[in-house]
């Protein structure tokens, strides 16, 4: 029996996080089919991310922020998010001041 490696991660949801972390030792060729089969997976119904399903902030407003990040996108409601930025934007912000 000799399968390829990647086959028997297929299965389960509970194999996103092991796809996840072996992702980093594939080959260049097993990453393309890696990420094609994570895209599926999040654009299937039901089966996503859990986020993907949440429409609002904790506290009811819409979404309507994406927030690009290292590890993925986030999303905010851009009320909450102006009023965090307004409480700790100092901290990051650098001499940027308009
Ligand atoms: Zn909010």
């Amino acid at each position: 029996m000799s399968q390829p490696s990647y086959v028997w991660v297929l299965s389960g949801i509970a194999a996103r996080g092991l796809m996840m972390s072996i992702y980093g030792w594939m080959s260049q060729a097993k990453r393309v089919q890696i990420r094609k089969i994570l895209d599926a997976w999040r654009t299937r119904p039901g089966t996503g991310i859990r986020n993907r399903e949440k429409m609002a902030c904790p506290r009811g407003h819409p979404y309507d922020t994406v927030l690009r990040r290292k590890s993925g996108p986030a999303r905010r409601c851009s009320i909450c998010y102006r009023a965090w930025w307004a409480e700790n934007g100092h901290r990051y912000r650098r001499s940027a001041a308009p």
